[in-house]
């Protein structure tokens, strides 16, 4: 195959993780459904790459060579975005460890820390996205989710990646609102890059999907050992979904990031929708570090409306605002977070926009916010 390495995204994304051309053999394989795989009586498991279905599926190698493609790593794909943090989390951390993760981020991660982590001995520290970071002496791993969800605030990933080597301490870095389109926070100088799969990268709200992407061996063997006796792996059918959506991801991201801009124009300019955050709007917080550090900007926002029953109204007024949690899909919806025991405001929205025509969706969100 000729070298992929200087085309553009849309032809990356295309060509993600396929097999070499076989005739009479489709583009992408389809989903290879095993539990169990035939063994050659003679020679066992060492005769075949297939032996189990939990340690070996040919259909998740596919996948996970796509995104290693796009992250520029080894990648291992699990069952959901929560399997592959918390696996990458139990797998590296030891009980006297210490972790620091965001005060602001993926409220989940959050939550298991002060469950599971702290029960088993692991010390855990919170900074918000922005800093201040305590010291980083003494830290096995550094865990920043840039754009953060649901606030959008954003690090500088290369800079907080020096100072935590400088330590002594590993950084991963969750790429689930960005995805590797939007960075590539190896090139950045993170060790490990962790995301869920089930948000903008596969795009269609049709699957659960997460993975671990890292350069070093040391740090992905574990990982992908943790994932083998627990079995947090996706399954087949979900795996080749998930490669048939990359495909389109470069398409996706350029309308629903179109949308989010427009979005973010009109928003900006009522007084009756406070707190707007897009990191791609000149003059939002995060705007210089995402400018630096993005090659494009998501397609999610967020604002507060003043209150659930605002929210509500807006949602029942809207047509093509769908109201539904998770976020990065083709169809444009919209989540009140705190309806999910989160720690933001009443009327906190994080609206992510799909690939609808952008004048159809200005229109629309005009009509329904009144
Ligand atoms: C959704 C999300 C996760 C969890 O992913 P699931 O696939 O839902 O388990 C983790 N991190 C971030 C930033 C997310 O948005």
């Amino acid at each position: 195959m000729t070298d992929g390495t200087r085309d553009g995204d849309g032809t990356r994304c295309v060509r993600a993780g396929l097999p070499e051309p076989v005739p009479g053999q489709p583009f992408l394989p389809g989903p290879v459904l095993a539990a169990p795989y035939h063994l050659d009586p003679w020679r066992g498991p060492a005769a075949a790459a297939d032996g189990y279905g939990r340690p070996d599926n040919p259909t998740r190698r596919l996948l996970e060579a796509a995104i290693g493609e796009l992250e520029g790593g080894d990648c291992r794909v699990f069952a959901s975005g929560q399997a592959a943090i918390t696996g990458l989390l139990l797998a590296l951390l030891r009980p006297g460890d210490a972790v620091v993760l965001p005060a602001d981020g993926y409220f989940p991660v959050r939550a298991f820390a002060a469950d599971t982590l702290a029960r088993i001995g692991v010390r855990v520290h919170l900074a918000p996205t922005v800093g201040p970071y305590p010291s980083f002496e003494g830290v096995r791993l550094v865990l920043v989710e840039t754009p953060a969800n649901p606030g959008l605030d954003v690090v500088d990933v290369a800079a907080l990646a020096r100072d935590a080597h400088a330590a002594g301490a590993l950084v991963a870095v969750d790429n689930t609102t960005a995805t590797p389109l939007g960075q590539r926070p190896l090139d950045l100088g993170a060790d490990l890059v962790v995301a869920s799969g089930t948000k903008a990268l596969t795009g269609h709200s049709d699957l659960l999907l997460g993975y671990v992407a890292s350069r070093t061996p040391d740090l992905l063997d574990p990982v992908t050992a943790w994932r083998t006796v627990t079995g947090a792996v996706p399954g087949a059918f979900d795996a080749w979904l998930a490669h048939r959506s990359l495909a389109t991801l470069d398409l996706r991201l350029a309308r629903q990031s179109a949308n989010a801009e427009a979005l973010a124009r009109l928003l900006a300019d009522r007084s009756d929708v406070a707190g707007l955050r897009w990191p791609g709007l000149p003059g939002d917080p995060a705007y210089a570090v995402a400018a630096a550090q993005m090659r494009r900007l998501p397609g999610v926002l967020s604002f507060d409306l003043g209150g659930a029953e605002r929210v509500a109204r807006f949602l029942d007024a809207s047509r093509l605002v769908g109201a539904a949690t998770s976020f990065g899909g083709l169809h444009t919806t919209a989540d009140r977070r705190a309806q999910w025991g989160d720690d933001t405001a009443p009327g906190f929205v994080r609206l992510s926009c799909g690939v609808e025509d952008t004048a159809d969706l200005l229109a629309d969100v005009t009509a329904a916010l009144g």
